[in-house]
């Protein structure tokens, strides 16, 4: 098959647009939306400094290649990965080594944070957490020392590598729940809270399947490895259900985001809250103490009753 374009061989073949596409056309196609959707979702000026949450896998490995693409020199807007050590003996480790080669080639700043600082591993927790997934731990301490770290640069923004797939799966599981709080809260953020650095989700138009193309066509080095403690989580039934619509009548992903899209300002206006404040170890709570010290506590208390 030959690209559409400029007719060299095609590597891949876009459902939803009907089109073939070469190596050097799918990546501009890839580069202008996510561009696009950065400066649709921030405002950076030289001097100021982002943060990417980089776990070392295919979608976070291409977001820091684009953001240090727009973010270079000439911008002189400073730009760090920040990886979280879970604490998953020959999980992690490889996929740390793979971020901080990139950073060191390309002159990003590489920031690395632990679960150890907090006491605790994920493959300590894990065999204890029978009741609840291991999963549930490890979100919520990421999520805390990724925003822990993004405030010590004193980022702007944090950009994650949520990618079309993350984002349908995201709005289709907390619609059928009935979650209409945390779908408000899905991002980007609009608004800046106290001691919350307001997340952009650069690849939240593009499939994952293109994230992978992107990263291959492009010599991209990611780590795909499995994590030992993944379960058959609730998130796969939506992986599913969204798959099987996108097959039937491709174009379903983009439009569960465009409706969602439509529907943010309202949800937001009703939903987000204003009255964050500071839990003693930093982070933004609405109640007392925030979930991280909640399950914190609870999984010290499990471990010294081994
Ligand atoms: S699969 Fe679960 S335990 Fe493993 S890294 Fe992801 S969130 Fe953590
Ligand atoms: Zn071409
Ligand atoms: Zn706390």
């Amino acid at each position: 098959m030959k690209c559409d374009h400029c007719g060299a061989e095609a590597v891949t073949f876009i459902r939803y647009n009907g089109m073939h596409l070469c190596a050097e056309d799918f990546s501009r196609f890839v580069e202008k939306r996510v561009k696009r959707e950065i400066r649709k979702q921030i405002k950076v000026y030289p001097g100021e400094q982002i943060a990417v949450a980089v776990s070392g896998g295919k979608d976070s490995m291409v977001l820091l290649k684009l953001i240090s693409d727009v973010f270079g020199e000439r911008n002189r807007v400073g730009v760090h990965a920040i990886t979280i050590d879970e604490g998953i003996e020959g999980y992690r480790p490889p996929s740390v080594d793979i971020v901080r080669r990139f950073c060191e080639k390309n002159d990003i700043q590489f920031h690395l944070r632990s679960f150890k600082e907090l006491g605790v591993t994920m493959d300590s927790i894990a065999p204890l957490s029978r009741d609840s997934s291991p999963c549930t731990y490890c979100g919520v301490f990421r999520r805390r020392l990724m925003n822990d770290e993004a405030r010590l640069i004193g980022a702007k923004y944090l950009a994650t590598g949520h990618n079309l797939d993350d984002m349908a799966q995201s709005i289709m599981m907390n619609f059928v729940r009935g979650d209409v709080e945390r779908l408000a809260r899905l991002g980007p953020h609009e608004r800046v809270q106290p001691g919350l650095i307001p997340r952009f989700l650069p690849l939240r138009l593009i499939p994952e399947k293109e994230t992978l193309l992107y990263a291959i066509v492009n010599g991209i080095e990611f780590w795909d490895g499995e994590c030992p403690y993944w379960t058959e989580a609730l998130r796969n039934q939506y992986r599913s259900i969204v798959d099987e619509l996108e097959d039937r009548s491709p174009g379903s992903r983009h439009s569960i985001v465009s409706s969602y899209d439509t529907l943010r300002p309202m949800l937001y206006k009703e939903y987000t809250t204003s009255n964050l404040h500071l839990c003693k170890c930093g982070e933004p709570t609405v109640g007392k103490r925030c979930k991280s010290c909640d399950l914190l506590a609870d999984a010290q208390k499990k471990l010294s009753n081994l």
